[in-house]
């Protein structure tokens, strides 16, 4: 508590509140300073000084290893349709059940500053305070991703980054590791098409990628995955538009998401969900645990359930967007992980990062902060600012009566058994047939295709030449036409080859979208 007995936050903009130090304590000038006569050196005993610049030397928390860049608001989601058959999640019981939310938006594999407009997938996360705890989906603006197989996430994450000798970006790691491990081609069709820089973050979808589960009262589950379709339409910018806006404005998508609410246009987006029960799983033609294949919609059609709106931006961002903490693993009764590898992995690593980035604690920041939250045996640590449970005792007492509420778990449902083994999925050919059915769906709005063969052939120009050939013969798996016209306007267009660095004689410099 500071002067007036308020929390230091609580200050509005029309209240002049006394500026102290840190400790509270007045300060009449806050550009004075202590020092031995008017030349002399600087006195040690000086804490206002002294408190500001340790504080500012301290400012920057590590920066999110991936999903690094990103703006965020508030709002709600509304249930519109009646789902009580396929689920017992609480916050989607009635139709017209309001929930609190906060989403964030971001790129992936940039820095902190780098353009909202690069090349890349989109972060897509929403935390809903439900009356029985966060929940979290963690989700991206495409259905699929680049791998299925978890360990290769830091793998194929460090060939997004910068070449470990010269710093830049590089195309030759990017092709590289793409072209060998081709089980990515569905994610790269996406990523290559005009979606793959998408207008703002308000004309983009968001996809759950991974299967969950949602159990039922009578104890039997399905697998499902969640769709938000952008009520705004989906709109995108070509590369050479993309290009310009990372030169001209590299935070369009924040400024284009916070004027947007702050002008009352507030951007919502309709959830629908795709259902299938363990039996249909079992017999269904793709691997419903593979995160580079989506449920074709005609086989598994979209059930509208929802609506997600964006209505208030944060006061703060530090406080309410950079640290704000997503997980896959904050489930709330009636939703479960799958077996998907990489959904399993994130349910580790999520966490982790935050008690990295935010400390132990990082729960108890106000933005992650469960509506009632209760566990006496999570004590002490770093920052631990909620009062600690106080007086309750850290373990369990006879001495203190608590509730606990029966959980259906349907963990009866799945019995797993085996041999522990290594295991990697092989690529086979079933991994273009989803590439070659999106390839298809960009043939039906013209233009699409074309700009798909520039928009790749702009990038990978800068590659070298085996990656490039190897990268050719990756598009003919999709289709024949479509690796002999990329191959045609990459070697048309590459410009000549330039020595950037020892061992990367034909590396040249990523370009600035990607
Ligand atoms: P459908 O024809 O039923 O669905 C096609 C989907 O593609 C629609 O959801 C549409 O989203 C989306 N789409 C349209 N244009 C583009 C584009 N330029 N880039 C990316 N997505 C686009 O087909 P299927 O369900 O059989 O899927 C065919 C292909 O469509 C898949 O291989 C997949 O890559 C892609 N797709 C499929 C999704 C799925 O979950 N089944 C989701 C998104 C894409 P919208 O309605 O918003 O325009």
């Amino acid at each position: 508590m500071v002067a007036d007995d308020k929390p230091a936050s609580t200050f509005k903009y029309s209240e002049k509140p006394v500026y102290t130090t840190s400790n509270g304590c007045p300060v009449e000038n806050p550009e004075e300073y202590q020092r031995v006569g008017q030349n002399g050196p600087l006195l040690l005993q000086d804490f206002h000084l002294i408190d500001l610049l340790a504080h500012f030397d301290r400012e920057r928390i590590p920066e999110r290893v991936v999903h690094a860049k990103g703006a965020g608001a508030y709002g709600e989601f509304e249930v519109t349709h009646d789902i009580s058959d396929i689920t017992e999640i609480d916050m989607l019981s009635n139709v017209g059940k309001k929930t609190s939310a906060i989403a964030r938006f971001s790129t992936v594999g940039g820095e902190k500053g780098s353009p909202d407009t690069a090349r890349d997938p989109r972060g897509f996360s929403v935390k809903f305070y439900t009356e029985e705890g966060n929940w979290d989906w963690v989700y991206n603006n495409t259905p699929v991703f680049f791998l299925r197989d978890p360990t290769k996430f830091p793998l194929f994450i460090h060939t997004q980054k910068r070449n470990p000798q010269t710093n830049l970006k590089d195309a030759t790691m990017f092709w590289d590791y793409l072209s060998t491990h081709q089980e990515s081609i569905h994610q790269v069709m996406h990523l290559f098409s005009d979606r793959g820089t998408p207008y703002s973050y308000r004309h983009m979808n968001g996809y759950s990628g991974n299967t969950h589960k949602w159990t039922k009262p009578d104890g039997t589950f399905n697998y499902v995955q969640v769709h938000l379709k952008t009520d705004q339409g989906n709109k995108t910018f070509t590369n050479e538009e993309a290009g310009k806006m990372a030169a001209e404005n590299p935070d369009w998508n924040t400024q284009d998401l916070f004027d947007s609410i702050q002008n009352k246009e507030y951007p919502s987006w309709t959830v629908c969900v795709q259902v299938l029960s363990p039996e249909q799983a079992e017999k269904f033609r793709w691997n419903i645990f593979d995160l580079t294949k989506v449920w074709p919609q005609k086989d598994v059609p979209l059930r509208p359930f929802g609506k997600l709106t964006l209505n208030k931006n944060v006061e703060n961002y530090f406080a309410e967007i950079e640290q704000v903490a997503f997980s896959p693993s904050h489930l709330v009764p009636g939703v479960e992980p799958s077996a998907d590898p990489v959904l399993q992995s994130r349910l580790f690593s999520y966490p982790d990062t935050h008690r990295h980035r935010l400390g132990v604690n990082y729960q108890q920041i106000p933005v992650n902060a469960p509506l009632r939250a209760f566990n006496p045996y999570h004590r002490d640590g770093a920052m631990a600012v909620n009062g600690n449970y106080g007086a309750n005792p850290n373990y369990p007492s006879s001495y203190r009566s608590m509730t606990y509420k029966p959980v259906k778990a349907s963990q009866q449902h799945e019995k797993w058994a085996g041999a522990a083994v290594s295991y990697l999925f092989e690529v086979t050919p079933e991994d273009f047939v989803q590439a070659k059915a999106l390839w298809d769906v960009l043939g039906r709005t013209p233009g699409q295709q074309d700009n798909f063969i520039s928009n790749v052939a702009g990038h990978l120009g800068a590659a070298k030449k085996d990656t490039r050939e190897r990268t050719y013969e990756m598009f003919s798996n999709v289709d024949k036409e479509l690796g002999a016209s990329i191959k045609k306007a990459t070697e048309s267009d590459a410009p000549a080859p330039t020595s950037q660095a020892a061992g990367q004689a034909e590396s040249r410099q990523f370009p600035q979208t990607v």
